[in-house]
């Protein structure tokens, strides 16, 4: 057997950018401004092209991103905000940070994103957003999610931290919400070389305001307004990242490609597969590749992980039923579309330079196991479009 493919691997695309990174690190130490200097100040503007919004704030990271967007409204103790349940913690850990209060909300069964028919009923006088995830790199449903946080006068924030790139009726994610914030980790669609973050928004004031925020609180040097904190996008990452971004168009299309590839590979096995979700129309970025088996996820995970292939579990427990969520007091079965996800996703290698052979080889090991464990299960609807369940209680 070959080596084992991992569920990511940067060191093919790292060797093919690094002439040109190289190149923009000399143009750095040339210029020896460091903190927000002439390369960030060029890649907020590029950044705020591409998305089709007017304010890009480079910042530390994704999650100072979504805590700086939250501070900029005010946000704070006694204030709830409203998120999904299903997701990385950054999403409800961002809440938690400000003091306010994360009021979590069930998922779509089928995009795996904030159902938008649940929120309007966990709304109250103290509730000043919603944050909306676009896991995987699938958009949500952001024209509902609009017109919610519209007719209820709160604010909409987009985590696109896995969908840089990503499209909802042909416009960025990112340019919907009040804000769009975006992580530059490395493992991300578009990473850098180390954290990075930015927050993209229509409103020119918030972008004044969160640049203040995230340097001390101070618009005037050594005077300071307000209480800020130290969260900014360095030159050198800015310069990978003005390298990377040529290339991410190509990166997400080869990742659209290759998740196509899948759902070929695995039509009529019973597993579920992901594909652009009907509303919107929206087009997909596939951070993960992620599918769901209806029956022995674990043992089929742990035989492709002895088996050549990294799958992993993204992720194993709701939000609600993480230990430092237990006291807002969301039991089992407070969220069941997301308890049953949880026990059903698997995610699988993809990035863009995993190649159709290896895809087909990951296909046939995953199929046949679960023949093996499952039989008979090929013969269901692989659609991806599950029926519907109703939440109960
Ligand atoms: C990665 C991620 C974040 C946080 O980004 P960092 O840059 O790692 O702080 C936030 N939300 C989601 C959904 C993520 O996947």
């Amino acid at each position: 057997m070959t080596e084992k493919i991992p569920i990511l691997d940067l060191k093919e695309q790292t060797r093919k950018i690094e002439a040109e990174v190289i190149e923009a690190f000399r143009r750095v130490m040339a210029e020896a401004a460091f903190i927000r200097g002439p390369e960030v100040k060029a890649f907020e503007n590029e950044f705020a092209q591409y998305e089709g919004c007017p304010h890009a704030v480079g910042v530390g990271n994704g999650t100072d991103a979504l805590v700086l967007a939250l501070r900029a409204l005010e946000v704070g103790p006694g204030c709830e905000v409203i998120t999904t349940t299903f997701s990385f913690i950054a999403s409800a850990e961002c809440i938690s940070l400000v003091g306010a209060t994360p009021v979590f909300v069930d998922i779509d069964p089928v995009t795996l994103t904030i159902d938008p028919g649940q929120i309007e009923e966990k709304i109250t006088p103290q509730t000043k957003a919603v944050i909306a995830v676009h896991l995987y790199g699938q958009p949500a449903d952001l024209a509902v999610l609009r017109r919610i946080a519209d007719k209820h006068k709160i604010a909409l924030i987009e985590d696109c931290a896995q969908a840089t790139g990503a499209t909802y009726g042909g416009k960025k994610v990112g340019s919907f919400g009040d804000f769009g914030c975006f992580s530059f980790f490395p493992s991300k669609n578009l990473g850098a070389f180390g954290d990075g973050g930015m927050v993209t928004t229509q409103h020119a004031e918030m972008a004044e305001k969160i640049r203040w925020i995230a340097d001390h609180g101070s618009r005037v040097r050594y005077h300071h307004d307000m209480l800020g904190t130290n969260s900014r996008l360095d030159s050198l990452q800015a310069a990978v990242l003005r390298v990377k971004m040529k290339y991410l168009e190509a990166w997400n299309e080869r990742r659209r490609q290759i998740a196509e590839r899948y759902r070929r590979n695995l039509a009529s096995s019973g597993i579920v597969v992901p594909q652009d979700a009907p509303y919107g129309p929206s087009h997909h970025v596939y951070h993960q590749f992620t599918v769901r088996i209806p029956q022995h996820r674990d043992a089929i995970c742990e035989h492709l992980n002895a088996n050549g292939v990294t799958a992993v579990i993204y992720y194993p427990v709701s939000l609600h039923l993480q230990p430092v969520y237990a006291p807002l007091g969301n039991g089992p079965r407070s969220f069941p579309q997301a308890e049953k996800a949880q026990g059903e996703v698997l995610s699988l290698p993809i990035y863009p330079e995993l190649t159709d052979s290896d895809v087909d080889g990951i296909s046939t090991k995953l199929c046949q196991k679960y023949q093996e464990l499952a039989p008979g299960a090929g013969k269901k609807s692989t659609s991806g479009r599950q029926e519907p369940v109703r939440a109960a209680g």
